[in-house]
């Protein structure tokens, strides 16, 4: 089995034809949850020594962004895939229902302050593209956001798209890596998952009967995701519509598709120069001189 063929197989660099009908929820490329395991813990061990190099470089930072339905994974993905990740390099941040202060800003507002400082994975549990997703299925949202109303156009999402592509073609350009993630769960899967919520005591406080509602709109969400992606998949920061309906498969597609990402950098230890070696030498000297202080 070919890892770099499994991180780029559900990649999107360019969405123009993009359709969502075409990605199997279900899809585990034939793999084997046995096989899957050890491949998980590998991937996970080389994303924890691509993530020292990152921080001892100090100049790139990557950005992961994940959107999904409900009960499709993020939250067990992000702590899966990032288990041996050393939490000094690594922020995560959850995007929920907008605050009162972020409703008197522009919609980029509360995820800019968020972006990942040189050296560092920033991680987005929901994004800036909600407000293409919760709020196009949803446009009665819009009206809480006190935009001036003659701004609220019919072009009014293909104009978000453009500044998404915007930031994002501007991020690239300072060195953060983006990289964002469709957990694609079925219909039939997520009612499984919502109905274990129910069932199950430990996970009762994962229901939200906001779920429920949401899951109603699913022909909308899969519409708006499509062309989200359609409109937002470039090269620089791709999209990875990644099969959701078994955990273990996503968490491996999705730690590869990552190392993958990194491994792309080329990064490296920062060089030693001839005099700081001399330095060291002679701080070594001193120390040892010093052996019994
Ligand atoms: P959860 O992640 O399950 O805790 O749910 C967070 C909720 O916040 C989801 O229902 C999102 O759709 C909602 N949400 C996130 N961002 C926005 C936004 N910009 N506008 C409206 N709702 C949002
Ligand atoms: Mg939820």
């Amino acid at each position: 089995m070919n890892k770099k063929a499994l991180a780029r197989r559900y990649r999107v660099e360019n969405g123009k034809k993009f359709k969502l009908a075409d990605y199997d929820p279900s899809d585990t490329w034939k793999l084997k949850k046995e096989d899957a395991e050890g491949w998980l813990e590998q991937g996970v061990a080389r994303l924890s020594e691509l993530q020292s190099l990152l921080y001892a470089q100090n100049k790139w930072a990557l950005l992961l962004i994940f959107q999904a339905m409900d009960a499709a994974g993020k939250d067990g993905t992000i702590k899966h895939v990032m288990s041996g990740v050393n939490p000094q390099g690594c922020q995560v941040f959850s995007f929920k229902v907008p605050s009162a202060e972020d409703l008197d800003h522009d919609f980029l507002w509360r995820t800019l302050k968020c972006m990942p400082e040189r050296g560092r994975i920033g991680i987005f549990n929901r994004s800036y593209y909600e407000e293409v997703l919760v709020v196009r299925v949803h446009p009665e949202l819009l009206d809480k956001q006190k935009i001036p109303p003659a701004l609220i156009g019919k072009n009014i999402w293909s104009e978000r798209f453009e500044d998404i592509a915007s930031l994002e073609r501007y991020l690239s350009r300072n060195g953060v890596l983006i990289r964002k993630f469709f957990l694609n769960v079925s219909k039939k899967e997520q009612k499984q998952r919502l109905l274990s919520r129910l069932e199950e005591p430990d996970k009762n406080w994962k229901f939200a009967s906001a779920d429920l509602e949401e899951r109603k709109h699913w022909g909308d969400y899969q519409k708006a995701y499509q062309d989200m992606i359609r409109h937002t998949a470039t090269e620089e920061s791709p999209w990875y519509v990644i099969p959701a309906d078994h955990k273990w498969f996503t968490r491996l597609a999705v730690a590869e598709a990552i190392v993958d990402s990194l491994e792309s950098l080329r990064l490296a230890y920062p060089e030693v120069d001839r005099a700081k070696k001399k330095e060291l030498a002679k701080i070594r000297k001193d120390l040892e001189n010093h052996r019994t202080e």
